[in-house]
């Protein structure tokens, strides 16, 4: 991509209403815009962050047989009624129609997935079945100033699942989401913790996926042994740690990016979801869901991957890999390179204005590419390009014929 021809704007001031970290410095790196509190355009170059992690969580999600659908954002009020939560649930976005009729802004969908579900389920041959989503959701946040933290609107995965029995719902949450969740996080580059929180009214304990970070909205409690964590607000000093035994708890704050609940029939009851067992019985259908905070996770890279000039995006989630940049003299270099590597289908962003290197330098480190590329009258002459990776310290000159493997080295 040209950066001549991007919608894309860098900024060297901090926007002045905002003072979360990851809003500071996706908004100066031209990855988001604020249009109001905890609403955000996503630019260009931020879209194609949100659908790197967005992919990740979709690959894993199908390896596990979930299979994809869409729902809708506006929803039905009797839905809400029929499950108690219209009046029940806080951030509940109630929209009010011209003639009349009253709606709910999706906060998550299942009001919508469960009568869904009516139609494909009837027998216990139909079970188990996994669908989930990738969408915008609307919460009406009392607090939203912690950038893509908290949105008004914000994106999320939400899976469900649908089970004949307890042992089946069992397996299906521990024996396939959880291990899915563990690779969607390490493939994201994040250490989530593995947390007990309330599981609401039907099960002891749900799990969060929390990732330790200062500006955290939770306060979670660490085993020292073996890194279960608890949620403080199910915290007892004290405790005994669930998987180890130990007693000995460290306090972090962190941020919940993933949130895995069994819902056994507490919504399939609400809208009638039953199924035929073997024996000719009718039985309800017991369910689970499984949250992951999309934009959220990408707030939560931008917290912890910065230094004082930009951002270092994780290779899997860098919205390109390269960022070349044409200095005085290497033009016409440059712009070969830029043709080979797209012919190479490595992703480039290629800053071919007319800037002067301190400007081009600066933006790099603010945007934060896993590998800055250098083209000039001096590289042109020694028949190299300078290259460096946003993690070190130090460029390097490699030879032409080189830096496409110095470039694909890593790559995954
Ligand atoms: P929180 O406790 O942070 O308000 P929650 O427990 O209400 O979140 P869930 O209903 O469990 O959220 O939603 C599933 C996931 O969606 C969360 O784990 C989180 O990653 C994400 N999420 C929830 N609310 C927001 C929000 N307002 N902005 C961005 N992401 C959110
Ligand atoms: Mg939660």
């Amino acid at each position: 991509m040209r950066q001549t021809r991007y919608f894309l704007k860098t900024s060297k001031t901090a926007p002045s209403d905002d003072v979360s970290v990851n809003a500071r410095i996706l908004e100066q790196g031209g990855f988001v815009q604020k249009v109001l509190a905890g609403v955000y355009d996503f630019l260009p170059l931020g879209l194609r962050v949100l659908s790197k992690i967005e992919n990740i969580v979709r690959e894993e999600m199908n390896a596990i047989n979930a299979a994809e659908m869409f729902m809708p954002v506006l929803h039905p009020k009797e839905n809400w009624l029929a499950t108690g939560r219209w009046t029940g649930l806080d951030v509940l976005f109630k929209v009010k129609s011209q003639h009349g009729s009253e709606y709910a802004l999706g906060p998550t969908h299942e009001e919508i997935v469960t009568p869904a579900a009516q139609s494909i389920i009837s027998s216990y041959k139909d079970l188990p079945l996994a669908v989930y989503q990738i969408q915008t959701k609307f919460r009406d946040e009392p607090r939203a100033k912690s950038g893509l933290l908290r949105g008004r609107e914000f994106r999320m995965k939400d899976l469900y699942s649908f089970h004949a029995d307890a042992a089946d719902l069992e397996n299906y949450y521990n024996g396939q989401v959880m291990p899915a969740y563990e690779k969607i996080y390490q493939r994201l580059g994040l250490d989530a913790l593995l947390t007990e929180a309330s599981g609401g009214t039907f099960s002891k304990y749900s799990h969060e996926y929390q990732v330790e970070i200062e500006s955290g909205e939770d306060t979670i409690y660490v085993c020292s042994k073996c890194r279960l964590a608890k949620n403080k607000e199910i915290f007892e000093a004290g405790a005994e740690c669930t998987n180890c035994g130990k007693t000995e708890w460290r306090e972090t704050r962190a941020s919940e990016v993933g949130n895995i609940f069994k819902l056994q029939d507490k919504y399939s009851s609400a809208f009638n979801l039953q199924y035929t067992a073997a024996d000719g019985t009718k039985k309800t259908v017991l369910m689970g869901c499984y949250g992951l905070g999309t934009s959220r996770v990408m707030g939560v890279l931008a917290e912890k991957f910065h230094d004082d000039k930009g951002m270092l995006w994780p290779e899997n989630v860098a919205p390109f890999r390269v960022h070349l940049l044409a200095l005085k003299g290497g033009e016409a270099a440059a712009e070969q390179l830029y043709q080979d590597l797209l012919k190479a289908g490595i992703e480039v962003l290629y800053d071919d204005r007319d800037a002067s290197p301190g400007v081009k330098f600066a933006d790099a480190d603010l945007i934060g590419l896993p590998y800055r590329a250098v083209v000039s009258g001096k590289t042109v002459e020694s028949g190299s390009i300078e290259v460096k990776k946003r993690s070190e310290a130090e460029a390097r000159l490699v030879s032409a014929d080189k830096f496409f493997d110095y470039i694909n080295k890593n790559q995954n």
